[in-house]
């Protein structure tokens, strides 16, 4: 069952939002060759804890740190270790913070100094379907619109769409109902509805769209070992059109 959310609860929920896009923006900034993955994790962990909100990735399901850090083929829910980010990698920050028993979670997808055009054209062409499905977000549109707008932009490029994982309803819990693919047949699916927020996150690889996970139990890396990409907003679905509640403050998407 979807859980509509009131004004107020909305309201809550950008709080929560606004935290987590904050700490991706100061994030990005600070990825720079020779970082390591848990020093970004440090300096989320405190920055989130500092407005008296609560790292939410941190104990769920005894995940161990405040963000998932991901690296060039590892997909999502990669720990932060004391690996080094290098020139020419992409490391892909996930982020979640409670506030006010609500939740925020986004993601982005940060180059390593310079990268190839080839890994800029997957980090461009999954920011471009995340935007399509958040344009999607309207009531009366079905969910798998918004899942087909994903695929569609991502697979006319010649990228692949995991299919293990997918977006989420979010509200008082990081994961609530619909489970929201990044593929699907438009037009079919539930009818979206005011009230409505999901977490849509497309996960885009250069290669095959087969992963697996590492005997770390978390870490989702690639089948074929080439890089993949991570986007994720939280957006609500409200009469005026889509809000995305993890915008900064003035708007923008820190995409
Ligand atoms: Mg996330
Ligand atoms: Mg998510």
């Amino acid at each position: 069952m979807v859980i509509r959310k009131s004004v107020n609860e909305l309201d809550k929920m950008r709080f929560a939002g606004l935290i987590v896009a904050e700490t991706l923006s100061e994030l990005r900034k600070m990825v720079e060759p020779g970082i390591t993955t848990r020093q970004l994790d440090a300096f989320a962990e405190k920055k989130i804890r500092s407005v008296g909100a609560y790292p939410t990735f941190k104990g769920y399901r005894k995940f161990p740190s405040s963000i998932c850090a991901s690296v060039n083929d590892e997909v999502v829910h990669g720990i932060p270790s004391d690996r080094r980010l290098r020139e020419g990698d992409i490391v892909k920050i996930d982020c979640g913070a409670t506030l006010d028993g609500f939740v925020g979670d986004a993601a982005i997808t940060v180059p390593v100094g310079k990268v190839t055009a080839a890994i800029e054209n997957l980090l461009e062409t999954t920011r471009a379907s995340l935007f399509r499905a958040v344009e999607k977000m309207v009531p009366g549109n079905r969910l798998y619109d918004v899942s087909y707008a994903v695929q569609e932009l991502v697979e006319e490029r010649g990228f692949s769409i995991v299919r293990d994982f997918c977006g989420h309803g979010i509200g008082e819990r990081m994961h609530e109902d619909p489970q929201v693919p990044n593929y699907g047949r438009p037009g079919t699916g539930p009818k979206l509805k005011e009230g409505w927020v999901l977490a849509i996150e497309p996960m885009v690889n250069i290669g095959t769209h087969e992963v697996q996970v590492l005997s770390d139990g978390w870490t989702v890396k690639t089948k074929d070992g080439k890089y993949s990409s991570h986007f994720e907003h939280t957006i609500a679905v409200t009469p005026d059109g889509p809000v995305v509640l993890t915008a900064m403050e003035d708007g923008s998407l820190m995409l």
